[in-house]
């Protein structure tokens, strides 16, 4: 059964030079589009993928980042906001890969589609008053 899923990576710093996830087209038969790229001050690199191939692939592949030493973001994660917090000042509009904040034209609020939301973590720090909130 082919699959489509997106996916966050974390590695640790001695990974983030290495081509692992190229491995996930050469060795897996999967195919990945790179959505967000980037390494944290704490020199973790982090990576918002969208992976399609078969499900088994996709197993094997997931598998093999594991074993490497890569982190993978846990489903049961999710982001909110705390609405009283938010100034709507769209700091988080840009830095989120999923589309998950739209500005309305008329109004100038920042609405957050939670829906679309990944749980990534990016807009977490890039908010100024700490609105966006990470529950387990
Ligand atoms: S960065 Fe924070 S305060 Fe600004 S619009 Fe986004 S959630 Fe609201
Ligand atoms: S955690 Fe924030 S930046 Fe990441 S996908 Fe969700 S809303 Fe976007």
């Amino acid at each position: 059964m082919a699959i489509a899923k997106r996916i966050v990576l974390r590695f640790p710093r001695r990974l983030v030079d290495r081509p692992i996830v190229s491995c996930l087209v050469k060795d897996f038969n999967l195919d990945f589009n790179i959505l967000k790229a980037s390494v944290t001050p704490e020199e973790e690199g982090l990576l918002v993928l969208e992976v399609s191939g078969e499900q088994e692939d996709y197993d094997k592949g997931i598998d093999y980042l594991t074993k490497t030493g890569v982190r993978i973001q846990s489903l049961s994660q999710d982001v909110t906001r705390n609405e009283e917090r938010c100034t709507h000042c769209g700091a988080c509009i840009t830095i989120c890969p999923t589309g998950a904040f739209e500005l309305e034209p008329l109004t100038r609020q920042v609405n957050f589609l939670n829906e679309k939301c990944l749980a990534c973590e990016l807009c977490i720090k890039a908010c100024p008053p700490r609105a966006m909130e990470l529950h387990f």
